[in-house]
């Protein structure tokens, strides 16, 4: 099948009480191994892009990517979406330029002012049969070029989203809860730490998330910066020469709660990097000798490919739904 929007994949996830992975494609390689774990796993899923990976790959080579992915697995629906569209000249350039979902985040912007961009995008979206992701609240952490520190991060208001969709129009909302961008989700104060000296990060708002839902029945809630950043992986960074002192990030049973709810959209990129940079770096560890680049990124790619078969079966619950 051709590449697909959002709106059966979010329709089904939300009656079936699970939520589609939306993962970040940088290069080939990263294409490949979340292709072939959703293929293997029968699992629909969302390819995303984001302004720093258009400025690292180039847009065409992405879609292009994309589309070979789209031939070789015809079986599961594939949509291609714009991670964090800053305004709308992205927006357009990438519904002009064969996406079928695009994100615009005028989220750090005042309320009515998010409402008018969010509002102009969804109408030009629309009219290419394109849908949209918009944002209410502000996630803290890093993302390519999205920084916001804790101080300056915020819940969503639940009583300001009824109004945000009914005047924008957009297909999904991605709210604040208390997800937050990178591999350092959480400074060590924010966190507890359990018997074996473990960070434990602070608990999502679910609260939030339920009144959410209840002011908007039936629409599909995305959450981002949901990795989990696994203490395995982060320890053969360190053994590895790495330096990932106190990474921490969200707890997969967190997230499957929330994908059981009414969220249809799990953003994992962190998880899916750290995967690839601990095989790596042991690779190269084991193999000095090594330079031929398919002789490490060939086991990144089934790096990549177990941890997305894993998220699949273990938090998104979006296995054998394609
Ligand atoms: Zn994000």
């Amino acid at each position: 099948m051709p590449l697909v929007t959002t709106t059966e994949m979010f329709k089904k996830a939300y009656d079936g009480g699970y939520a589609i992975g939306a993962f970040n494609v940088n290069n080939m390689e990263i294409v490949q191994g979340i292709t072939e774990a959703c293929k293997e796993e029968h699992a629909p899923v969302i390819l995303q892009v984001s302004k720093g990976a258009r400025a690292y790959a180039n847009h065409t080579y992405l879609v292009k990517l994309v589309e070979a992915a789209v031939i070789e697995c015809p079986e599961i629906p594939i949509a291609l979406h714009l991670d964090h569209g800053p305004d709308f000249e992205t927006c357009k350039s990438c519904i002009d330029g064969g996406f079928t979902s695009v994100m615009i985040d005028a989220s750090s912007k005042p309320f009515a002012e998010n409402i008018e961009i969010t509002k102009k995008v969804v109408e030009y979206a629309h009219d290419h049969g394109v849908v949209v992701e918009a944002e209410l609240g502000t996630l803290a952490g890093v993302e390519d070029e999205v920084k916001v520190s804790a101080a300056d991060s915020s819940y969503t208001r639940p009583e300001d989203v009824q109004e945000f969709v009914e005047r924008t129009g957009c297909d999904s909302l991605a709210i604040a809860i208390g997800t937050s961008h990178g591999a350092f989700k959480f400074t060590a104060a924010q966190c507890t730490r359990d018997a074996n000296g473990k960070l434990v990060p602070p608990p999502l708002r679910f609260d939030i998330l339920e009144e959410v839902s209840r002011r908007l029945p039936g629409f599909p809630i995305v959450l981002h910066g949901s990795s989990s950043v696994p203490q395995e992986f982060v320890d053969i960074v360190n053994r590895y020469g790495g330096k990932m002192p106190d990474a921490v990030g969200i707890p997969e049973e967190q997230l499957r709660k929330a994908a059981a709810m009414s969220v249809c959209k799990i953003n994992i990129d962190s998880d899916l990097r750290l995967a690839l940079t601990a095989c790596i770096r042991q690779h190269f560890a084991e193999h000095p000798e090594h330079f031929d680049p398919r002789q490490y990124l060939k086991p990144g790619r089934e790096a990549i490919k177990a941890m997305v078969e894993h998220k699949l079966v273990h938090v998104l619950g979006c296995n054998g739904k394609a």
